[in-house]
């Protein structure tokens, strides 16, 4: 990182902590755009990343950036995917801990690239044995399958949801399948990719013997017993019901019935027998006929939502049982996991159901443990590094998913009980027994305990939550209607029809999370969090209010406000010293004593104050970010002192060149003794030794880049791509070193030499500076101090009111 901040004026800082306004959340976004804009679209907070999806190809994904990031450590590289995931397996590999990165952000955020973009670097930089090789193949072979089937585009994007975890080794957990996209899309919605796949895709004869419509595109890679299934889904979407004189439903459409009967029927099973397909019809149509109307609607559609689960577990199944990673039983304990996880972030629609109720309670558990993980580690961090503790007080939103959660009390629990105690239960006896049971409690809400005034934007079957990241409205319509369960398995002989009385989807839900808890709390988390730019997916487009609110459903400030309650900074002393040695002439060019004691001896010399940092056992800890800032300059200045020396001595000409820059002659203890010396450019002994030590250690230490050295060489020709790097620095280095070497008064006359390019520029500003001067000088005169200047110059006849123009401002001077 430190090798990057160099460039923080013009691309903000690169981590959020850096930020001197780091509670503004106008200069957080102000900060990402400017980074956005010039395609820098990673940045962290501390070690979290945040990412922002540039909808466009970036070259920064090549085996040579890979390389740059192997081994690196974290802050010595501009931050990125590659960083996080060097981390988390150098973290495995040498402190032997499980690692989880985990992912999250809006559909369209970017969160699936990311983790595919991990999965290669993992691919491409990690060493493995032939069975490894072997497994990274087809964990990369099944992810288009998978996202086939775990992939759907939602209003945000086109390829949202299912999100497996896929550690290196090889094993998929499938969490939180959002199923109600099986039936139901919003408007703008699509169904899982697989169904279209399958439509579009699937041979001619294929789609006859599924009863589906053909397509002109050929396609072909699934297995045609998964396809059969897919199939039944789609054939299921379209049974329609009518109802009889009592009100029950009847299915009206046999053929749909036919082919699911046919489709579901596994091959070599005893379901083949079309005398076995009657029998089902028979029973399902009786099953069905108790049911009225809107409950037949919803058997059918937990029916295809039950399937379409069950088969994408299957799936996750059949590609764990090829991943799976063989180790000898008495070394199992020898093998790591390292977790990938993809999941979305808060959502707030208009309309918000029973999902978004989940996905939401999901990040609040998230943001809860995110918080807590973060404060957890810097409080260790303190502790280890002997470093008083003060408490940080932050939002703690456990009281939210206490709200959700907890037993008997809990929405989900009165919503599990609402559906299971016998009677009728409706959505209107759940929200009754939610306003009964949690009616004081501050974030929640109705339109019955709201006042006046909220109750406008609260429906009748609706209640509110205020989360973390702001207020959500849910409906409950549909949450409590008895659901119709379909027990299907792949692998049993018949169907098992029974009826239900289930709040199936929560518990499912319930139990995911808490393996989802129980996963991360056993490992060490590193967060990505993503963020969509626009909602046109456009590449160059900031929309400021949709990235305020991500930035605000992710939390990104308070874990900033987390992160920066104490020290804005901290690096092993060894890392530091070795960065930051060249500026104390006690500590350069080397430090023979403890790091500890030559960093306190560097710290003492650049003059920081005591308030500004402390010293660990092993770090150096600075409060503010000016401070590490301030003494990156000096590093700046110091570097191009070197790179200067470099120049003089590999090309001897440019000492004696009039464009010198002369320029990078600025403080730093080791240019003051060169400036400061009356130094010859070859006939001086001591100058030439200096410089050769100088170059040596350049050499060694600061690399100069080659664009400099050539730009140098083709300074005097046109403005070419040989030397626009080199032209460019040069003024950028002229104006910063005018701006702090400006003339002290009308009478000092000094002025740096300019490059041959800024010549002109610099006359005009050498005017304007002298006129300003004059005219400030021109405002102290007294009026008693004037006339004596007027006598004093009367024998020059004319003497004009100084104070009159700019211009006989600038002529005053001139009389001077
Ligand atoms: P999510 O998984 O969060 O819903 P995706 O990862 O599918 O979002 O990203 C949506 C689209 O944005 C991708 O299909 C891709 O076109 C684009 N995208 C995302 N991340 C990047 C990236 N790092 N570079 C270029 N394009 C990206």
């Amino acid at each position: 990182m430190e090798s990057a901040l160099t460039a923080r004026d013009r691309v903000g800082v690169q981590d959020f902590v850096l930020l001197e306004n780091f509670t503004s959340e106008a200069a957080f976004i102000e900060n990402l755009r400017k980074r956005f804009k010039e395609n820098l679209i990673y940045t962290y907070i501390g070690s979290v990343l945040v990412s922002v999806n540039p909808y466009k190809e970036l070259e920064i994904y090549s085996k040579q950036h890979m390389e740059r990031y192997r081994g690196v450590s974290f802050y010595e590289v501009s931050p990125h995917l590659y960083a996080i995931a060097d981390n988390s397996y150098r973290s495995l590999r040498m402190e032997r801990k499980d690692q989880c990165i985990l992912i999250s952000g809006e559909s369209g955020a970017g969160k699936t690239e990311a983790t595919k973009k991990i999965l290669q670097y993992y691919a491409v930089t990690c060493p493995a044995s032939q069975q490894v090789e072997t497994v990274k193949d087809r964990l990369l072979q099944s992810n288009p399958v998978l996202e086939a089937f775990g992939n759907a585009k939602t209003l945000r994007n086109d390829n949202s949801k299912f999100v497996p975890g896929a550690p290196v080794g090889g094993h998929i957990l499938n969490y939180l399948l959002e199923k109600s996209r099986v039936v139901h899309q919003n408007h703008g919605e699509r169904n899982f990719h697989i169904f279209y796949q399958l439509l579009e895709g699937g041979e001619e004869d294929l789609l006859r013997r599924l009863g589906l419509e053909k397509s002109p595109q050929q396609y072909h890679y699934l297995v045609k017993d998964l396809l059969s299934i897919v199939a039944s889904v789609l054939h299921l979407g379209n049974v329609q019901f009518a109802a009889d004189e009592q009100g029950n439903a009847q299915v009206t459409t046999e053929n749909q019935i036919k082919y699911l009967a046919r489709l579901l029927a596994v091959e070599g099973s005893v379901l083949r027998d079309s005398l076995i397909h009657k029998k089902i019809i028979a029973k399902g149509e009786e099953l069905i006929s108790p049911l009225n109307l809107e409950q037949a609607a919803y058997a059918r559609d937990a029916l295809a939502k039950a399937i379409y689960g069950r088969t994408f577990s299957w799936l996750v199944n059949k590609v764990n049982k090829s991943l799976a990673y063989k180790v000898d039983e008495p070394f199992v304990f020898l093998t790591y996991i390292l977790g990938l996880l993809d999941i979305y972030g808060f959502e707030v629609f208009q309309h918000n159901s029973f999902e978004q109720f989940c996905i939401n309670y999901c990040n609040e558990k998230l943001q809860q443990l995110f918080i807590e993980l973060t404060l957890k580690s810097e409080q260790e961090e303190y502790e280890s590094e002997g470093i008083a503790w003060e408490p940080v007080q932050y939002f703690n939103n456990k009281i939210i998913c206490d709200l959700v959660e907890e037993k008997f009390k809990g929405i989900i629990s009165i919503l599990d009980e609402e559906c299971l105690r016998p009677g009728d239960a409706t959505d209107t006896t759940f929200l009754e027994k939610l306003e009964e049971t949690v009616k004081n409690h501050p974030h929640f809400l109705t339109h019955k305990l709201a006042d006046q005034k909220t109750r406008k934007s609260l429906g009748r079957e609706e209640f509110r939550l205020l989360h973390y990241a702001g207020e959500v409205t849910y409906s409950v319509a549909g949450k409590c209607v008895h659901h119709l369960g379909f027990s299907y398995s792949l692998l049993l002989p018949s169907p098992v029809l029974l009826i239900k009385t289930a709040s199936l989807d929560t518990t499912q839900f319930k139990n995911s999370l808490s393996k989802l808890m129980e996963i991360l709390m056993s490992k060490e988390p590193s967060y990505i969090r993503c963020i969509k730019p626009n909602d046109a997916k456009q590449a160059d487009r900031f929309d400021e209010v949709l990235i305020r609110h991500q930035v605000k459903y992710l939390g990104l400030m308070e874990n900033l406000r987390v992160r920066r309650a104490g020290f804005a900074y901290r690096r092993k002393y060894e890392v530091f010293l070795q960065r930051y040695k060249s500026l104390c002439p006690e500590t350069w060019p080397t430090w023979d004593g403890r790091p500890h004691d030559g960093v306190a001896v560097l710290v003492k010399h650049l003059g920081y104050k005591p308030e500004e940092y402390k010293m660990g056992r092993t770090k150096i800890f600075i409060r503010f970010p000016k401070t590490l800032f301030a003494t990156e300059d000096a590093l700046e200045v110091r570097k191009q002192s070197l790179v200067l020396m470099l120049i003089l001595q590999t090309c001897p000409s440019a000492f004696n060149a009039p464009n010198c820059p002369l320029i990078f002659y600025v403080n730093s203890p080791f240019t003051l003794a060169v400036s400061g010396s009356s130094w010859g450019p070859r006939d001086d002994s001591v100058g030439r030794d200096l410089c050769r030590w100088c170059w040596l250690t350049s050499i060694f230490f600061f690399p100069p880049p080659i664009r400099f050295i050539k730009g140098f060489i083709y300074r005097n020709y046109p403005r070419c791509p040989e030397n626009e790097y080199f032209l460019d620095y040069i003024r950028f280095s002229f104006l910063m070193n005018l701006k702090r070497n400006l003339p002290k008064n009308v009478l000092d006359k000094s002025w740096p030499t300019p490059p041959p390019s800024l010549c002109e520029a610099s006359q005009l500003l050498r005017q304007l500076c002298m006129q300003n001067m004059v005219w400030s000088y021109c405002k102290r005169i007294s009026p008693e101090w004037k006339q004596q200047v007027r006598d004093k110059l009367a024998n020059l006849h004319y003497l004009p009111d100084y104070s009159d123009s700019l211009e006989n401002k600038s002529r005053f001077s001139a009389v001077e």
